[in-house]
């Protein structure tokens, strides 16, 4: 756990699930992954639990913004 001034802890490892490509399945408004998009699939994923991470997946700003350097490589 990293030091930090704020009541908000910052925990290191988490196992996520994160995507944009549920459009269909949500209620509330998602932007599409870029490249997705550019291939028109939704098969692409920020991060799948227990398996993997997007090259472009750089992190998470709160509450539930992706930050995504597609397509340069994180
Ligand atoms: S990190 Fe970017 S390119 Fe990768 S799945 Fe998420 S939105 Fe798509």
């Amino acid at each position: 756990m990293k030091p930090n001034k704020s009541p908000t802890k910052e925990l290191s490892g988490a196992n996520m699930d994160i995507d944009l490509a549920s459009q269909k399945d949500i209620s509330w408004s998602q932007d599409q992954c870029p490249l997705n998009k550019i291939e028109n699939t939704t098969t692409h994923k920020c991060a799948v639990k227990n398996t993997s991470i997007c090259d472009y997946f750089s992190g998470i700003k709160p509450l539930d913004t992706v930050l995504c350097s597609y397509p340069h490589k994180h």
